[in-house]
């Protein structure tokens, strides 16, 4: 596939997963199209060779996985995350201002770069729980128009605003969202466009999200710039690698986590069971016992996939003095002796052959000695499911802002990367020896 042809792909699959809820559900498309079928942890599984099959937890979270023809030695685990640091909406978020306005309570969800949030027209996705007729049901909801905006405050009244700005949400991230005609529409306006009685909504999950489309820009079109490329980007570029890949002799998993933006302790996030919860059902489902599972994990490898920083060209000297990244240079695997990324020696050595074997560039990534940089999913999982693991993401600009910039060879990269590891297995030929 080209990259124009991705980049089109990736683009419009995050203009229409402007929410964790949405990403999962149009993941879910995906691959009811190619033939998965949905199955419930609270029901009983019955798996087949051959079969193609998801799994979902609270509508934000996704493991979907094959069963190949032939007996499988480990599993082949590729991770990134759902979600991105927004503005969730609060309960009662209507709020009078000066007798004239109505703007809208919210608080953070994960931690973003406030600047960019303001003068842009923004939306109001997410889900919904609505009574039904014997319990509640969850509607996905986009208002899908410009709807509010979180305006600056004038330079003439904030001289200091180009010098040391700090933001407070309460007070100078509120969303305006009309005159005061409007006092008492917004749980409506939210009804009105997922379908669904204002009455009968019971509990929501609402944030807002940025409206401006995807862009591919520069010189020779080498850049892409769209909301939620953390880490939507890696998702896609997994579930792509996934549904291309043919049989080889692991299971194949596409895994994708909520609630990496917040410590990931939730039910569905990273530090939960839900990966180890999945591949014990699969590992029972198919006969093995407990000893057959554990001997699968130690030959297992997961790629935890995030993006990644890259040098900034206006900030060089943030970035460690060896190790470089830079849009559009391919794959980049990060490193922490600290751990907080779960990259090895041995892991580095997998995913480089992998890399090679698809003709993948790969660069490197490292904080400065004197920085802490961030955290992601390897060794949360880890602390469930104990495998080979490394972290990669593609690199990119402009993390956590409502509009990020990414490299337009990069997606293409990580498909082709993803299709080839989705294809591998692992063998241990003695202690520390490994064929991939
Ligand atoms: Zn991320």
């Amino acid at each position: 596939m080209g990259d124009r042809k991705v980049v089109k792909e990736l683009l419009s699959f995050i203009e229409s997963s402007p929410t964790a809820f949405h990403a999962v559900d149009s993941m879910k498309k995906m691959l009811e199209m190619e033939g998965y079928q949905q199955l419930l942890e609270s029901r009983e599984w019955e798996l087949t060779e051959g079969g193609k099959y998801y799994v979902t937890r609270n509508g934000t979270s996704l493991l979907a996985f094959r069963i190949p023809k032939r007996n499988f030695r480990g599993f082949q685990i590729m991770a990134s995350h759902s979600d991105s640091p927004a503005f969730k909406i609060k309960e009662n978020p209507e709020m009078d201002a000066e007798g004239a306005y109505v703007k809208l309570n919210v608080e953070k969800y994960g931690g973003m770069l406030c600047a960019p949030w303001f003068d842009r027209p923004l939306s109001v996705a997410g889900r919904l729980v609505v009574k039904t007729k014997d319990g509640i049901s969850s509607r996905l909801v986009n208002v899908d128009r410009d709807l509010v905006m979180i305006p600056s405050l004038a330079i003439h009244m904030n001289r200091k605003a180009n010098e040391e700005q700090k933001y407070n949400v309460q007070k100078d991230l509120l969303p305006l969202y009309g005159l005061s005609e409007a006092k008492g529409s917004f749980m409506r306006t939210v009804a009105e466009a997922a379908g669904v009685a204002e009455n009968d909504i019971l509990g929501n999950d609402l944030f807002l999200y940025n409206r401006e489309k995807g862009s591919v820009w520069g010189a020779n079109e080498e850049f892409i710039s769209i909301g939620r490329l953390d880490d939507l980007q890696c998702a896609f570029g997994s579930l792509k690698g996934f549904l291309a890949a043919t049989d080889g002799e692991s299971i194949p998993v596409h895994c994708v986590f909520d609630n990496e933006e917040v410590g990931s302790s939730t039910k569905q996030g990273a530090a939960s069971t839900f990966l180890q919860d999945v591949l014990v059902r699969i590992s029972e489902g198919l006969g093995r016992t407990l000893a057959q599972y554990r001997q699968a994990l130690a030959v297992s490898f997961m790629i935890s996939a995030d993006n990644a920083h890259v040098v900034h060209p206006n900030y060089g000297e943030k970035a460690c003095p060896t190790n470089r990244p830079v849009l559009g240079g391919g794959i980049v695997i990060k490193y922490s002796a600290n751990q907080k990324y779960t990259t090895d020696g041995v892991s580095a050595a997998m995913f480089r052959i992998l890399c090679e074997r698809s003709e993948v560039p790969y660069q490197m990534f490292l904080n400065r000695s004197d920085m802490a940089g961030g955290s992601t999913l390897g060794n949360l999982s880890a602390n469930q499911v104990a495998v080979n693991c490394v972290d990669i993401g593609l690199p990119q600009l402009a993390m956590h802002s409502p509009y990020e910039t990414a490299g337009v060879n990069d997606t293409r990269y990580l498909v082709r990367a993803a299709k080839v590891f989705f294809e591998s297995a692992v063998r241990e030929n003695a202690a520390g020896e490994y064929r991939i």
